[in-house]
């Protein structure tokens, strides 16, 4: 921060005429060219991190406009790379919120298929062993070989659409 030498009020600068103003008193000082070109580069520099448009990227930039503060309009542009990091910071937050909500979707969707996948599995057994043992007592029925067949389409479908969906 810059003080102004007769009433100790802060003075602004500008880069392009090197020179500063006084905001209590009106006071001018002249600024070494060398300390007014680099200002011009950090502005220039700070300006292309808020092209980024990123959080980091105005992280940078607030930094970098906080180092040439006494600087006209960098209080300005120091409120605008607040403003968006904030409204990135959100978005950012949403965006994790809705991944983490279809990941216990998809864990639900998946425990779901596991069960049913058992149940056919078991269904088919249960038809095996019940035409196993029809055709060992020697009277071997369709109804028995119907629910193994049964369990055994039940198992492929759901196992095939399991497939499909977790991809
Ligand atoms: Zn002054």
């Amino acid at each position: 921060m810059l003080n102004c030498e007769i009433c100790g009020g802060s003075v602004l600068v500008n880069p392009d005429t090197a020179i500063g103003i006084c905001d209590s008193c009106g006071n001018t000082v002249e600024i070494d060219e060398a300390v007014a070109s680099k200002c011009k580069s950090v502005f220039r520099m700070a300006e292309h991190k808020m092209l980024l448009n990123s959080s980091k990227g105005y992280e940078e930039a607030i930094r970098l406009f906080e180092s040439i503060e006494y600087v006209e309009g960098v209080k300005e542009k120091i409120e605008q790379c607040r403003n968006r990091y904030a409204e990135l910071k959100k978005k950012e937050s949403v965006r994790q919120k809705q991944a983490k909500r279809s990941e216990s979707q998809d864990t639900k969707i998946g425990v779901l298929i596991t069960v049913i996948l058992v149940l056919a599995v078991l269904l088919f057994i249960a038809g095996l062993i019940f035409a196993a043992y029809k055709i060992l007592s020697g009277k071997l029925e369709g109804k028995a070989l119907y629910i193994a067949i049964i369990g055994f389409a039940v198992f492929l479908v759901v196992f095939v659409i399991g497939k499909a969906a977790n991809r």
